[in-house]
């Protein structure tokens, strides 16, 4: 064990997967200091953490009437927060495409990016792999499937896996017919079956346009060809994913679904701390444990992902922005849930082939998806 702690920002702190952060760290307080804290709006929320915890960097980046003075404010304390000099750790749990740049400064900065951040590494994964090896840092994931992965791999590369198996839950319309998913609710697709999330991410889960991103998250993460990386449906979310190995043997890691030890693990990788965060495993209680195949033609999100992924380029960018855009636009109430996948896809046909070389570039692949999305529904 390390003598010292190590300091932690968490960037996104008052979000679902940032005050679970808080709570693990809150258990471990021998191990790590939090040092830095962000929010985008939620200044009560912040408030009340950075009396609980003290940290020596505060940031929010849309401030109202009351700014505090001694609080970073604007889009620029992200990166600030990750590259601080105290911080070796950044838990990035920020939503969205707005948590790139911190994630890319973090690693430059040699250091250890617990990301649940998914749509950064989508959005730029081959940018983030060249900046992990410029600086010296790292990737470690936060999404439960991808701490399954690393979990059971266990050092392992990725010439002796044959394939990985993501679970997937299915989303609260696994087993609705396609013509009602398509009208569903904005209340009937934040119902997660088995997990409590934030708003776009539950989005995500129902439309499958989650797991799309997650098989891309793969793709960069272990490096292997999207041929190798399969979607199964599992409702309970007990088995948070599989490895195949070359010699046929299957690994897989289990667990009540929580995001507690996913997000302790990625501080700890590769050590194992004992913490009581997870109620205890009964595989009575769990019982039964059933797999289906996914339904790609009536969730046509993941589809459409994993071809952007094919595609590489710009199109993961192009895909994640539509997304981010068209679920927006349809947590407002002015679109459809079926105009989600319509989105993306006449997105992709339309810029999915642009340039998404550079950090620029993906900037403005970005921008020109989300504007293109907001003119397909006259928004
Ligand atoms: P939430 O919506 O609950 O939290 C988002 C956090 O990011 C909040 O702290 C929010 O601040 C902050 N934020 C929002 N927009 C911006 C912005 N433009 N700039 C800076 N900060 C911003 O989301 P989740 O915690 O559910 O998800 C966070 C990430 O983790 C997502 O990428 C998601 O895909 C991923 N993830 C989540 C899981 C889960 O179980 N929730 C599981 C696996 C991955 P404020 O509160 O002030 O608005
Ligand atoms: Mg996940």
């Amino acid at each position: 064990m390390s003598t010292s702690p190590q300091g932690v920002a968490i960037l996104g702190s008052t979000g679902s997967i940032g005050t679970t952060a808080l709570r693990v760290l809150q258990r471990h307080t021998d191990r790590f200091r939090v040092r830095a804290l962000t929010a985008f709006s939620n200044v009560a929320l912040l408030g009340e953490q950075v009396a609980l915890v003290r940290p020596s960097f505060v940031g929010l980046v849309r401030y109202g009437a009351e700014p505090r003075l001694e609080w970073a404010c604007g889009t620029g304390c992200l990166v600030e927060a990750a590259q601080r000099e105290d911080v070796s750790i950044v838990i990035n749990a920020v939503v969205g495409a707005a948590g790139l740049d911190a994630t890319l400064a973090a690693v430059r900065a040699g250091k250890r990016v617990a990301l649940a951040n998914k749509e950064t590494l989508v959005m730029a994964g081959p940018l983030v792999r060249a900046a992990c090896r410029e600086g010296g840092g790292e990737i470690i994931p936060v999404d439960s499937e991808h701490s399954a992965i690393l979990q059971c791999l266990s050092g392992r590369s990725a010439t002796d896996v044959r394939r990985l198996i993501l679970t997937a839950s299915g989303g609260p319309f696994r087993a609705w017919s396609r013509e009602r998913v398509a009208g569903a609710t904005v209340a009937e697709a934040l119902q997660h079956p088995t997990w409590h999330m934030g708003r776009k991410i539950s989005i995500d889960s129902a439309t499958l346009a989650n797991k799309a991103l997650e098989v891309i998250e793969a793709h960069f993460l272990f490096g292997l060809s999207y041929d190798r990386i399969e979607v199964v449906v599992h409702p309970q979310s007990v088995v948070h994913s599989f490895v195949e190995f070359v010699d046929g043997s299957v690994m897989a890691q289990l667990g009540f679904p929580s995001m507690e030890l996913p997000v302790l693990y990625a501080l700890t990788h590769p050590e194992r701390v004992a913490d009581m965060g997870v109620p205890p495993f009964d595989p009575i209680e769990m019982s039964p444990l059933t797999f289906e195949r996914v339904r790609l033609d009536d969730f046509p999100a993941l589809r459409l992902g994993i071809a952007a992924g094919r595609r590489a380029g710009a199109a993961p960018a192009v895909f994640n922005a539509a997304n981010e855009q068209a679920v927006a636009l349809f947590l407002e109430g002015r679109i459809a849930f079926g105009d989600i996948p319509r989105a993306i896809a006449a997105a992709l046909d339309a810029h999915g082939g642009v340039d998404g070389s550079t950090r620029d570039a993906l900037g403005d692949a970005d921008r020109v998806a989300r504007r293109f999305v907001k003119e397909l529904f006259r928004c």
